[in-house]
């Protein structure tokens, strides 16, 4: 699409912006800085988060992609493995553990990376690297960079590297329009949320046209799970618990449910979906003891209380439907704790009305 009339505009000539929703105007001072800066690098280093989701993996290497089109070395960390079902996106397995990096940069670019612990074993990299762009849409961001695009109201990240993709004039080929796309989707739950906005949407239709294969997206993300992911879906819903008054809804997952199922972390992504889909619930939880004291925490909302608070008072953070955190302690006693939190933001005095299945 370089050089065309879309390339001046990140949404072309139609004002596609509703109420709330993210006007990414290439005009904008700090948008030209961090256009001219991205343009400037020779070497990119771009980093991946821990744990890393469609929108990370899908930015990343589609912004990687289109530099690479206009003459820059662009390379993508990634301080942990890429999920299995996301391994599709990156066919020539260009995303490296940090360890396996060498040479200098001239830039680290951040998509979806609302603080510097998210990286993990990638920290020790930026030492040596004189710049740092962060572009993000988490409401949390720390702006850790040396220039800072953050905007919450963009509902998947892959909006703002498109935009950043279009203000570079960069050319966006089949592969690039899928890592895309795939990033559109997953942050959307698949155009279902509701930061799915007219400009989610309006992309997503120019990411098809790009060539954006959304039935292997559909496969490869959804549809291809192991038989242990499958035992692990049972395992959880057998721990499901209602509380407060059927307002909350949560599972638990302990190390040994995981290695009973031959399932690793990156098995338990989207579980809290199910507590989530249950009817009446306005908050959702899961519970992972996956490492000797410390549980890892998913908070989902329906939008009555913001989430982000709740993760934030136990040291995390996310978006006000979305976020986590990982609390030190032993599963009962971190959820107790959790689970009292969440029925005070609820404003609930009922306490474990309901235990669906048999709950520890
Ligand atoms: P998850 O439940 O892991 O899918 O995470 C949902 C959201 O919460 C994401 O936007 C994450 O960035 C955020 N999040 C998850 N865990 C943490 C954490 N320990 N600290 C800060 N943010 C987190
Ligand atoms: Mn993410
Ligand atoms: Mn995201």
């Amino acid at each position: 699409m370089a050089g065309d009339r879309e390339a001046a505009s990140p949404h072309g000539n139609t004002p596609l912006v509703g109420p709330g929703e993210v006007v990414l105007e290439p005009g904008e001072p700090i948008w030209k800085e961090l256009v001219g800066m991205v343009a400037d690098g020779r070497r990119i280093l771009l980093v991946l988060h821990i744990r890393p989701d469609g929108d990370s993996v899908g930015c990343s290497l589609a912004v990687a992609r289109c530099l690479r089109g206009i003459g820059s070395q662009a390379v993508v960390v990634a301080p942990d493995p890429i999920p299995a079902n996301l391994r599709f996106l990156d066919p020539d397995q260009e995303c490296v553990p940090p360890d396996r990096l060498s040479g200098s940069f001239d830039l680290a670019l951040f998509f979806d990376c609302a603080d510097l612990e998210r990286i993990g074993d990638a920290r020790p990299l930026l030492r040596g690297i004189p710049r740092i762009i962060n572009i993000d849409h988490h409401p949390s961001n720390r702006r850790y960079g040396d220039v800072n695009y953050v905007a919450p109201r963009a509902g998947a990240c892959g909006e703002l590297a498109l935009a950043l993709i279009d203000a570079l004039g960069c050319a966006l080929d089949a592969r690039s329009a899928t890592a895309l796309y795939a990033a559109l989707a997953t942050d959307t739950g698949s155009f279902r949320y509701e930061n799915t906005t007219a400009v989610t949407l309006s992309m997503a239709a120019r990411l098809r046209q790009a060539g954006a294969d959304v039935a292997l997206i559909g496969r490869e993300v959804w549809e291809s799970r192991s038989l242990g992911s499958l035992r692990l879906i049972r395992r959880a819903i057998e721990t499901l618990g209602v509380d407060a008054g059927g307002e909350l809804a949560w599972m638990a997952l302990t190390a040994e449910d995981l290695a009973e199922a031959a399932c690793g972390p990156a098995d338990t992504e989207g579980l809290v979906d199910y507590p989530r889909s249950l009817r009446g619930v306005e908050v959702a939880a899961l519970f992972v003891a996956d490492s000797p004291g410390e549980v890892r925490v998913s908070l989902r909302s329906q939008g009555r209380v913001d989430v982000s608070a709740l993760a934030g008072a136990f040291a995390g953070g996310g978006h006000a439907r979305a976020a986590g955190c990982t609390v030190a302690g032993e599963l009962a006693d971190v959820r107790a704790r959790v689970l009292a939190a969440a029925r005070l933001a609820l404003g609930s005095t009922a306490h474990s009305t309901v235990e669906v299945a048999r709950t520890r």
